[in-house]
C-alpha cells in the first residue's frame, strides 16, 4: 500500500477537516464503557469492512469525485442542494472499540479502503488507537504501510488491580511492552490514563503518572472515571457497591496530574490533554476548533458543511443501508448559527489557549463580546473565566468548574 499523501497540503488560512472511522469490535467489553463496541467472537468483521468500503464509495463519489469516482448529479445523499468539493483531510483518525483488535490483514483492507477513498492532505497526521496486548509487530508493519503515524495507546492505569477491576484484557506489564513496541515503529505515540478509579488514592495515581512518564510518551490524556448508565459500574453504582473516591478526591487526582505532567515538560493544553512540544493531536483539536470533519462506520458522528449528523449504531443495520447504496445515517440536523456560536465557545474554552475572539469574528462577523457580552461577564465574575478583549481562557478554577463555565453559553 502507498502513503496516504495525495500531494494536496492544507491550504494556508483554511482550517483542517478531519475523518474519523469507527471500529466497533472489542475483544472484551470493560466494566465502564458506554462506547458502540461489539464483541470480536460474535464475528461480523468482514461484513463490516466490506459495509464500510461501500460507505467510503458513496461519500468519496459524492464529495471528492476526482478521487472517489463520477459525480453523483442533483441533491447530494443527505438532501441537500450541491456542494462544491472539500479540500482533502488533514486528519485521520481510526478510533473505536479498539481497531487493534483486527487481524493485521483486516487492518490493511481498513487503511487500503480509507486512505485510497479520500484526498488525504501531504503530512496529515493519522491515528489508530490501539489496546496493550493487541499489538503485534505483524500489526504495526500494516499499520505503517497503510499510513499511519501516530498511536494512541489505553493503558488507563499501571495497577494491576485496578486494570482487573475495569475489565480490561492486559496487565501493567503488557502496557508498558506495547508502548515499547509501538515505539520501535512510531515516533509520535500518545497514552491515554483514567483516575478516580474505584478504590483509587492519589499515591496510587501518582504511581501511575510516574510510570508512564517514564516512557516519553508524546501525548497523555487524563480523564476522570464517569459512571455511565447501562454498564456494569453503572449498576454496581445503582446498588451501592462501587467505592468512588468522590469529587473532593477526584479534584486532588486532577491537581496532581497538572503539577506532576507540567514539572515533566508536558504542556497542560486542554482540559484533559498534556503534550510535548509540537505534539498536541491535531485530529482533536479540530472538535475543539468547532470545525469540519466526517465520521464512517457504525455510530460515527459527523459535522460537515453545515450540518450534523450520526449514524446507525448497529452494525448489521449499517451494513444493510450502505448495501441498498443509501448513506447509513440515523439523523441529520442544520447546525443553526446560533448553535455554531455557542459551540464555538465552549469547544475553545476546553482549550487552554481560550477563544481567540478575531477568529470568532472572522468566522461569524460578529463580534465575540457583542454576541456573548452577558455571558462573558458572568463566567468572570465567578472567576471560572479571564478575559483581556482578545481571548476568553478559563481560569484554573474554571477547569475545575468547567461544567458552570459552559452552562453559562447553552441558551435554553
Ligand atoms: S477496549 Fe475501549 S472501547 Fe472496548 S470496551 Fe474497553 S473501553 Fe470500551
Amino acid at each position: 500500500m502507498t502513503a496516504p499523501a495525495t500531494g494536496r497540503r492544507a491550504e494556508a488560512g483554511r482550517p483542517p477537516r478531519g475523518l474519523y472511522v469507527h471500529v466497533p469490535f472489542c475483544e472484551k467489553i470493560c466494566h465502564y464503557c458506554d462506547f458502540n463496541k461489539y464483541l470480536l467472537r460474535d464475528g461480523g468483521v468482514d461484513e463490516y469492512l466490506e459495509a464500510l468500503e461501500r460507505e467510503v464509495a458513496l461519500y468519496g463519489a459524492q464529495l471528492f469525485p476526482a478521487a472517489g469516482g463520477p459525480s453523483a448529479p442533483g441533491p447530494d445523499r443527505l438532501g441537500r442542494s450541491a456542494a462544491p468539493e472539500p479540500a482533502p483531510f488533514d486528519t485521520v483518525y481510526v478510533g473505536g472499540g479498539t481497531p487493534t483488535s483486527l487481524s493485521a490483514a483486516q487492518l490493511e483492507r481498513l487503511l487500503s479502503a480509507v486512505m485510497g477513498g479520500f484526498p488525504v492532505a501531504a503530512g496529515a497526521e493519522v491515528t489508530v488507537e490501539a489496546n496493550p496486548g493487541t499489538l503485534s509487530p505483524r500489526k504495526l508493519a500494516a499499520l505503517k504501510r497503510g499510513g499511519v503515524n501516530r498511536i494512541s495507546l489505553g493503558v488507563q492505569s499501571a495497577n494491576d488491580e485496578l486494570l482487573r477491576a475495569l475489565g480490561r484484557i492486559h496487565t501493567a506489564r503488557q502496557a508498558r511492552e506495547s508502548f515499547e513496541r509501538a515505539r520501535e515503529w512510531f515516533d509520535n505515540v500518545s497514552v491515554d490514563l483514567i483516575y478516580a478509579l474505584p478504590g483509587q488514592d492519589e499515591d496510587d495515581w501518582r504511581r501511575t503518572l510516574e510510570e508512564v512518564v517514564r516512557w516519553r510518551p508524546d501525548h497523555i490524556s487524563c480523564y476522570g472515571l464517569i459512571i455511565e448508565d447501562g454498564t456494569l459500574f453503572g449498576e454496581l453504582m445503582r446498588q451501592g457497591r462501587l467505592d468512588l473516591p468522590g469529587d473532593e478526591r477526584e479534584l486532588a487526582m486532577y491537581r496532581l496530574a497538572m503539577d506532576f505532567l507540567a514539572g515533566h515538560g508536558y504542556e497542560h493544553y486542554e482540559i484533559a490533554n498534556w503534550a510535548l512540544p509540537g505534539r498536541q493531536s491535531r485530529h482533536n483539536r479540530i472538535y475543539w476548533k468547532n470545525g469540519e470533519w466526517l465520521g464512517l462506520g457504525p455510530g460515527a458522528h459527523s459535522q460537515w458543511q453545515g450540518r450534523r449528523f450520526a449514524n446507525v449504531r448497529l452494525p448489521a443495520d449499517y451494513a444493510r443501508l450502505v448495501a441498498e447504496g443509501k448513506p447509513p445515517v440515523q439523523w441529520s440536523e442544520a447546525v443553526s448559527r446560533r448553535t455554531a456560536m455557542e459551540d464555538t465557545v465552549i469547544l475553545g474554552l476546553r482549550l487552554r489557549e481560550g477563544v481567540d475572539a478575531d477568529q470568532f469574528a472572522r468566522r461569524f462577523g460578529v463580534a465575540l463580546a457583542d454576541v456573548f457580552g452577558a455571558e462573558i461577564r458572568r463566567v468572570v465574575e465567578r472567576g471560572l473565566a479571564v478575559w483581556d478583549g482578545r481571548r476568553l481562557r478559563l481560569t484554573e478554577r474554571g477547569l475545575y468548574l468547567s461544567n458552570q463555565a459552559f452552562q453559562e453559553f447553552i441558551s435554553l
